[in-house]
């Protein structure tokens, strides 16, 4: 059994329902327990006016399946959930990132985690800070270290999630 931490997100359409959705998915998965979710975290997304805020959330698997098995599962709920609205491939409804399994580095054409990203990205970061308040990286370094060097003034919590 592994813990994992995954990152969603969404900004088109009824994002609380997409996130939602999701979660809703990754519970009926084979061989795993979702057994955290964060609240639901609103984003301005700044540059770009026309683009609608995001919201985020973060959750903790318990898992027998392999990294890359979680991986097409993953993908698959992120191309069921984009077939309900969009006929064709366009933005994203949602965006389903795996940010951390147990403390494996793994560094696959595919799959990079932890994710690349993450400890760059407020809206990752809060939301797992919530639900995991000691956790770290395989580095050895804690997630709130990474979270104290970062500006986090346009990360709002929205609402719980339940
Ligand atoms: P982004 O999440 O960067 O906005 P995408 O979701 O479109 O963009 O990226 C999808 C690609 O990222 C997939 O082809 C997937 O193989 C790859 N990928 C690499 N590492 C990860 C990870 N840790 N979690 C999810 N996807 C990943
Ligand atoms: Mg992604």
């Amino acid at each position: 059994m592994t813990v994992v931490y995954l990152s969603l997100g969404s900004n088109i359409g009824n994002r609380e329902a997409y996130l939602r959705k999701a979660i809703s998915a990754l519970k009926t998965l084979p061989q795993t327990q979702v057994t955290q979710v964060s609240s639901f975290y609103e984003t301005a997304a700044w540059g770009k006016t026309d683009q609608d805020d995001f919201l985020n959330l973060a959750c903790q698997l318990e898992t027998e399946l392999d990294a890359q098995d979680l991986l097409s599962h993953c993908q698959k709920i992120e191309i069921d959930l984009n077939r309900v609205r969009h006929e064709h491939w366009g933005p994203r409804t949602i965006d389903i990132d795996i940010l951390l399994y147990g403390q494996e580095v793994i560094a696959t054409e595919n799959l990079k985690v932890p994710h690349p990203y993450m400890t760059e990205r407020g809206f990752v970061l809060v939301p797992l800070q919530e639900i995991s308040p000691q956790l770290t990286l395989p580095n050895g370094r804690a997630v709130i270290d990474y979270l104290n060097q970062l500006d986090v003034s346009d990360v709002k919590v929205a609402k719980p999630f339940d």
